[in-house]
């Protein structure tokens, strides 16, 4: 792909500066608001499909990362933080070598973030 290079992703950012590009016009070039870079519309033609796919794309992940929010560290269980006090912790289990050795838990303060580990 020749254009390949000039805009780094399917949205469009003036390579130069990174300002985003005015709307795409059917006719004649496009020139960055900021830094007065000018680009042909014969680079742009392929663009204006991803363009619209990408902006729903967006709005989707937006989404999840509000979900994921809620919980972003794991289960809480009601645990003591050693640093601060705090009595919710959130947890995180992973089996580190053979199955027989068990599985260390990873927790961590909901409060200050104090992170213990612990072999069971
Ligand atoms: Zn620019
Ligand atoms: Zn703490």
């Amino acid at each position: 792909m020749a254009a390949a290079g000039m805009f780094s992703s399917s949205t469009a950012f003036c390579a130069r500066c990174g300002s985003i590009l005015p709307l795409l016009q059917k006719f004649g070039s496009v020139k960055c608001f900021v830094c007065k870079n000018v680009y042909d519309s014969s680079n742009y033609n392929n663009l204006e499909f991803e363009y619209t796919i990408n902006f729903n794309t967006v709005s989707l992940t937006n989404n999840e990362n509000i979900i994921n929010m809620d919980n972003p560290e794991g289960p809480v269980v009601e645990r003591k933080c050693p640093k601060c006090g705090n009595e919710r912790m959130s947890y995180a289990t992973l089996q580190l070598r053979s199955a027989d050795e068990g599985q260390t838990v990873f927790y961590t303060c909901t409060s200050c973030k104090y992170k213990e580990t612990e072999n069971s």
